[in-house]
């Protein structure tokens, strides 16, 4: 059903050509626009052009990517399901209203036709025109409201069942919406969690290399003074040696 009601906002928009269109943009991520192209057998430039239009209602959305090589941007495209869905519900809202209004004048007033030439006036034009057509001197007839009504009665169920369909699918739409953002909450919560647990663990690793680190400095605090301790022991007799022996040579 849903693919349906797309297919009938996008042939509204841009014509019956462009009907596979909704095929290829009714996916979860955006598509090459080189892609549609091809695939609908048009020049990249018509393709733009289509979806151009169609990005004029907000039906469509794009991102867009630099080719690295040769510096230009390619698009990419989805239909925008709920947007599409909502612009449909406004015209069949409207088409609803225009048609009500219809019965109700249908209901309450007289109108009047020339069966010759198929032409309807309204009592007060016909009353200007003296019941004659302009045309063909034909008298007119009262024209029977009740046909009239029977059609625009089917007309309005049709359309109040098909707005019940689009109602429908705008709810199925937002609950969907709505899922993927929960979940998407969920993952961001996640991540966050992941993040305070991987500080937490840094914070306590970090203590313990304080920790290390302070007892190991401590052990070399106690170590370096014995090496020279140690060292000091070894030189001085040495030197002192020397100098015993060059004291010893001068004399
Ligand atoms: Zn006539």
């Amino acid at each position: 059903m849903l693919k349906k009601l797309l297919k009938k906002i996008i042939i509204m928009i841009v014509g019956k050509q462009a009907e596979e269109l909704v095929d290829l943009l009714n996916s979860k991520k955006h598509v090459n626009e080189f892609i549609i192209a091809k695939k609908l057998d048009i020049t990249i430039n018509q393709t733009r052009n289509i979806l151009y239009k169609i990005s004029d209602y907000g039906l469509v959305s794009f991102i867009r990517k630099k080719d690295k090589k040769k510096g230009w941007y390619t698009y990419f495209w989805k239909i925008e399901i709920l947007k599409s869905l909502e612009f449909l519900r406004g015209i069949l809202i409207k088409r609803i209203d225009q048609i009500n209004h219809q019965v109700k004048s249908r209901e309450t007033k007289r109108f009047y036709i020339c069966e010759k030439c198929n032409i309807e006036f309204n009592e007060e034009n016909a009353l200007l025109h003296n019941f004659t057509c302009n045309e063909c001197g034909n008298i007119f007839t009262v024209k029977d409201n009740a046909k009239v009504l029977k059609e625009l009665n089917k007309n309005l169920d049709k359309l109040k069942r098909e707005l019940e369909f689009v109602d429908e699918e705008i709810k199925k739409e937002k609950e969907r919406i709505e899922k993927i953002k929960l979940k998407e909450l969920k993952k961001e919560e996640k991540i966050a969690e992941k993040k305070k647990l991987e500080k937490k663990l840094m914070r306590k690793s970090s203590k313990k290399k304080e920790k290390i680190s302070k007892k190991l400095t401590k052990k070399k605090l106690v170590k370096k003074p014995i090496k020279k301790i140690k060292s000091k022991k070894s030189k001085i007799p040495k030197k002192k040696k020397i100098k015993l022996k060059k004291k010893t040579k001068k004399r």
